[in-house]
């Protein structure tokens, strides 16, 4: 694996300082995400997850913060970067997809004016060029009426719609990697599946590398190739998805697959 990586985390260690207490809440994170592949980050919740994705972006604010460890991207060392540094491989590089649509989309602009930013900064196009290309994120996310849903809000949307809409956006700016926080945790049953079936497809035909953070092992089967278990801030268990169900090694993995119906 070890080159054709696209991130390498090692020891990754992330900490909440509150009266003068420090809460450890990434506490040993260690894992590779081999380019073109899927990584599900699996755990129960408070197991560090969510926490892990928004260090790799270094969006932890005060009065968390990174105190140990590395995040190789592409060679180079984010926790080292700067801010000014980060925002640019956020909004080119790696992207994120947050568990709730309704509160990572703004609700005072349409859906167009929220995709096409993302094309007008970067890609310094016109209104009219970031609307064309707007509605084509909608086509490649598979929402219907895309001439017609691309001047709605948020509001007059549905959730799998919305959650299709964030993807479009996570999209637009065409990442490397792509973080999908629980990205059908909030959706009901079938929807989920939809949207899961969405991210296969468009990675199949993107080829960019996902991590996809999940408390639930059947999204982990469904999606990933590699699999990373968290438990209490650590990485237990990392594994290809095939040896981790037939061959786990940690109990807390067995314990996992055992409660699985
Ligand atoms: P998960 O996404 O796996 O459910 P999180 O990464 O959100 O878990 O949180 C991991 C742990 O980090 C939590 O159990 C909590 O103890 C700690 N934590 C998260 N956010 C904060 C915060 N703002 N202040 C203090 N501790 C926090
Ligand atoms: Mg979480």
């Amino acid at each position: 694996m070890g080159q054709d990586s696209i991130i390498k985390i090692r020891d990754l260690r992330t900490s909440f300082f509150t009266q003068n207490m420090e809460v450890r809440a990434v506490d040993g994170v260690t894992f590779d995400v081999p380019k073109g592949k899927t990584l599900g980050v699996v755990g129960e919740s408070g197991s560090g997850k969510s926490i892990t994705a928004m260090s790799i972006l270094k969006l932890i604010q005060n009065p968390g913060k990174i105190v140990g460890g590395e995040i190789e991207f592409k060679g180079e060392d984010l926790t080292k970067k700067s801010e000014g540094a980060m925002r640019k491989i956020r909004g080119n590089e790696i992207s994120m997809i947050f568990q709730e649509p309704m509160t990572s989309l703004n609700p005072v602009y349409t859906v167009g004016q929220q995709i096409g930013e993302s094309f007008r900064i970067h890609e310094k196009l016109s209104k009219k060029e970031a609307l064309a290309k707007s509605i084509d994120m909608l086509k490649l996310v598979g929402i219907p009426s895309p001439e017609k849903r691309v001047h709605q809000y948020p509001f007059e949307l549905s959730g799998g719609m919305r959650q299709r809409v964030m993807i479009a956006m996570a999209l637009a700016c065409n990442p490397e990697l792509l973080i999908a926080d629980e990205p059908t945790t909030a959706l009901d049953v079938t929807i989920q599946a939809q949207i899961l079936e969405l991210m296969k497809d468009l990675q199949d035909r993107l080829g960019m590398s996902i991590i996809m953070i999940t408390h639930d092992l059947g999204v982990v089967a469904e999606t990933c190739d590699y699999v990373a278990v968290m438990y209490c801030g650590k990485v237990v268990e990392y594994a290809s998805v095939n040896e981790l169900f037939s061959n786990p090694r940690h109990p807390y993995t067995v314990g996992l697959l055992e409660s699985l119906p």
